[in-house]
């Protein structure tokens, strides 16, 4: 299928990952990226990957006359996958205004946009956040939204609601909404991978650079918790089987398979791992010993969350393929990657 597709955000580490899949299944791909967290390196990645170099402009979405300028110019773009986002849960409660005005005024203008250039296909990066911590485990998409524990999340929250009250309003819009349970690791070829600005605040950036030397010890948040083994449960995710869903979602919506509007999937594994079986799983695929030490619980964090991902099996016909250990072994090859590339 050589359509084009616009991937915002798309040199970040779900978009890059996601640009590789759409690439090697035939589509034509344009980036805009900003790159507030990302660098422009990440292209070479994906051209040795895929071996064709997908269409990058750098500019802010925030910016809706550069945007539009670029939809004049991009006229035959058949659908926008919108990862660009501001994504730090502790930075959001700090800057709420600058993620408010980020990640909603972005996702605006590129609707504006959508409805005036008729570009007719809408595929967003939400987030197993907007459940906070579910009355129902595994949780699935009728679960209703908790009251958000940050702005970060809140702006996931309002973000599907004035998708779906864009798509009531305009006959010709179609969307997905993908709500990401943990997506961890990295490409099998250890050329793009995640690239955490300053100390990571998620899981396994935090593992890696531990194993790698950069950290000291990795510091587990809670043992109490009330779980097999005290340790917090999430259901994580191999970025590329992520990727691909959303390879599936433009499928569907191109071959005019949506039950509805607007569709919601969650996309997860299925299956909770609690941090202390991630820490082993590490050490078992890498043979690394990790220097870890059990502290207080974080702030804001939840109990146990994990997918019921029935609904994404049936509709979609996609089902997350890699498993935990092979997931782990990529980051830590992506880590090594990086680590070799800065000496
Ligand atoms: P990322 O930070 O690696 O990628 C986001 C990209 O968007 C970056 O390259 C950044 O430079 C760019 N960007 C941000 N604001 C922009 C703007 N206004 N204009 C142009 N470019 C802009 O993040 P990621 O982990 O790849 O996440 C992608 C999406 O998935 C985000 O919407 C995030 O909220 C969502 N998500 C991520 C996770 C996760 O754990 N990584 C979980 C759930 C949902
Ligand atoms: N976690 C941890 N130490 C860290 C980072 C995370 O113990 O340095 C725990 C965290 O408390 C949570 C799990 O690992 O239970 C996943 O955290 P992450 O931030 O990756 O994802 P999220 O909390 O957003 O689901």
């Amino acid at each position: 299928m050589n359509k084009l597709i616009l991937v915002t955000g798309g040199t970040g580490y779900i978009g890059s990952h996601t640009v590789v899949e759409l690439m090697n299944e035939g589509f034509d791909v344009v980036i805009i990226d900003n790159l507030s967290n990302s660098e422009k390196s990440v292209l070479n990645g994906i051209a040795e990957i895929t071996g064709r170099r997908p269409f990058f402009e750098q500019f802010d979405i925030c910016d809706k006359k550069r945007l539009h300028d670029f939809f004049r110019i991009y006229k035959k773009l058949d659908s926008i996958i919108h990862f660009a986002a501001y994504k730090a849960v502790g930075e959001s409660i700090e800057k709420p205004l600058m993620y408010y005005q980020n990640n909603l005024t972005s996702l605006m203008n590129l609707l504006e946009g959508m409805i005036e250039f008729k570009i007719p296909h809408f595929v967003f990066s939400s987030s197993a956040t907007v459940y906070g911590q579910p009355d129902q485990l595994p949780v699935n998409e009728e679960a209703p939204f908790k009251t958000a524990d940050s702005p970060y999340g809140n702006t996931k929250q309002i973000a599907e609601e004035i998708i779906r009250d864009t798509v009531n309003a305009n006959d010709n819009l179609k969307a997905i909404s993908l709500r990401y349970f943990n997506p961890i690791g990295a490409h099998s070829s250890a050329l793009i991978g995640e690239l955490p600005r300053g100390v990571p605040n998620n899981l396994v950036p935090f593992i890696t650079q531990t194993a790698a030397g950069v950290r000291n010890e990795l510091k587990i948040f809670g043992d109490d918790y009330n779980t097999p083994d005290g340790t917090a449960i999430r259901d994580y995710i191999n970025v590329v089987d992520l990727a691909k869903a959303h390879v599936v979602s433009i499928k569907r919506m191109i071959e005019q398979k949506s039950k509805s509007d607007l569709e919601i999937f969650n996309l997860g594994t299925g299956k909770g791992s609690s941090v202390m079986e991630i820490v082993n799983a590490f050490e078992k695929s890498t043979g690394e010993k990790l220097n870890y030490k059990i502290v207080g619980k974080r702030a804001g964090d939840v109990e146990s969350v994990y997918a019921d991902i029935t609904y994404a099996n049936k509709e979609l016909g996609w089902k997350a393929e890699i498993g935990l250990e092979e997931t782990l072994l990529s980051a830590w090859n992506w880590e090594k990657y990086l680590r070799n590339k800065k000496r």
